[in-house]
């Protein structure tokens, strides 16, 4: 479970346009570093005579996360008087994608920096593509550097412009722009002095404005099984059925059926992990729970309620996906797609379209898909799992392709297919 108070943002962007910049001063300018480390960074940067940046912040923190003297390793925090905000991983990168994909870290918004100096540059636009994929759209776009452009308000209102139509192209909508310079601390935390022109909202101020994106607790229950453990109680052998609970809940008595086995029974107990024993439990908690009957269930399965929707169980799906593997996607090779708890063997079957998120141009079959594409393709997987389609039920029709070990891409489900040919 996550605090209500906490919210989770990406900052996306082409590399050098000023990310950690941006992330180190709003860390400086909350006061969330920890005691003398601003301080002991500029002492560095003095004794080796190089001018201080604020992105070595976010190296020296990092650099301490490495040897383990904070707790948690992928992620920086800074904290407002509203709440905490968590950074994750850029997007364009693996572990973003399996966080988003896995539920371990999902992103509620996200902050899109453009260089001023530089303009939009390809990642500018995959990055956003990528996040309108994953449903994420509460962007604010920061045209950075803007000291580098003498705060010069027609070069940014044509970033702006230009950036609009893009996004208009992918059915976006940026929540805000606004122009900032990460190195001298513009429109960050408090208005600039530099662009009298601007007097809007300051960075700060856009992201406690965003919503927190509550937990889909009002849409059907969806819970992929991942471990069943067996233990006695009063001489009988029971088993609790375990898992992350999705999107939904699940009440003692409800009847829940488990997919793709399609087999049922009802729930007799919800057994608490660190909590105390309760009779309903909903989406984003760790749970589990026991059988009136002993039914065999698997890893894999996904529980759900007999009263509301099923989700679709099939070996053949269409999906949309983006190709971060430094091999391209091929038909002759096998790999493996997780989707839930569930993972089993794909191939790539037919590729319907390629998109090169950058500049929106289409192809038809190229024979691979390459690093950076999105594409719509068919995978044959060699067992039927279950899952949800992307305009139903986001969150259980997220899938991951891994290729030798190594999460390559990832994706949604967008149509369940009929098997037209066995696996071999
Ligand atoms: P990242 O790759 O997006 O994380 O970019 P960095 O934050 O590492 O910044 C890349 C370079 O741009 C560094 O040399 C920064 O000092 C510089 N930079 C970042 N923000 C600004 C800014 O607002 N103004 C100026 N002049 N330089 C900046």
């Amino acid at each position: 479970s996550r605090g209500d108070q906490d919210m989770n943002i990406v900052i996306a962007g082409h590399v050098d346009h000023g990310k950690s910049t941006i992330i180190g001063r709003l860390l400086a300018d909350t006061d969330s570093l920890p005691e003398g480390k601003l301080e002991s960074v500029k002492e560095t940067c003095r004794r080796n005579s190089k001018p201080f940046e604020y992105a070595f912040l976010l190296d020296a923190l990092k650099d301490e996360q490495d040897q383990g003297i904070t707790i948690d390793s992928a992620r920086v925090f800074f904290e407002t008087d509203l709440r905490k905000y968590i950074i994750l991983d850029a997007p364009g990168h693996i572990e973003f994608l399996k966080n988003m994909v896995t539920g371990a870290a999902r992103a509620e918004a996200a902050l899109l920096v453009i260089d001023a100096d530089e303009g939009i540059q390809e990642n500018s636009k995959r990055h956003c593509y990528m996040l309108s994929m994953l449903g994420i759209d509460q962007v604010a776009v920061l045209v950075n550097k803007m000291d580098l452009v003498d705060y010069d308000e027609e070069t940014y209102r044509k970033i702006v412009a230009d950036y609009t139509e893009f996004l208009e192209e992918i059915g976006m909508e940026a929540s805000s722009f606004i122009p900032v310079s990460g190195m001298e601390g513009d429109n960050l935390a408090s208005l600039s002095d530099n662009m009298l022109w601007y007097e809007e909202e300051t960075v700060l101020d856009l992201l406690d404005s965003f919503k927190s994106q509550p937990l889909p607790e009002n849409k059907p229950f969806r819970m992929p099984v991942q471990d069943v453990y067996k233990f006695t109680r009063g001489g009988d052998d029971r088993r609790i059925i375990s898992g992350t609970i999705e999107s939904g809940q699940v009440s003692v008595g409800d009847e829940v059926v488990f997919y793709p086995s399609g087999k049922s029974s009802t729930v007799k107990s919800i057994e608490g992990f660190n909590r105390p024993d309760t009779d309903t439990i909903g989406a984003g908690y760790s749970t589990g729970f026991t059988l009136d009957e002993q039914i065999f269930i698997k890893r894999g399965e996904v529980a759900t309620l007999a009263d509301e929707k099923d989700p679709h169980s099939a070996a053949r799906i269409k999906t949309n996906l983006f190709w971060l593997g430094k091999e391209p996607l091929t038909k002759d090779k096998e790999y493996h797609l997780k989707l839930g708890t569930s993972k089993v063997k794909a191939r790539l079957e037919k590729i319907e379209r390629v998109i090169d998120a950058s500049d929106l141009s289409q192809s038809e079959d190229k024979g691979q898909v390459e690093l950076h594409d999105v594409a719509q393709c068919v995978f044959k997987l060699d067992s039927a799992i279950s899952f949800d389609l992307a305009n139903e039920l986001e969150h259980s029709s997220r899938f991951v392709i891994v290729d030798d070990y190594e999460i390559a891409g990832g994706g949604l489900v967008e149509e369940s297919l009929e098997d037209e040919q066995s696996w071999v």
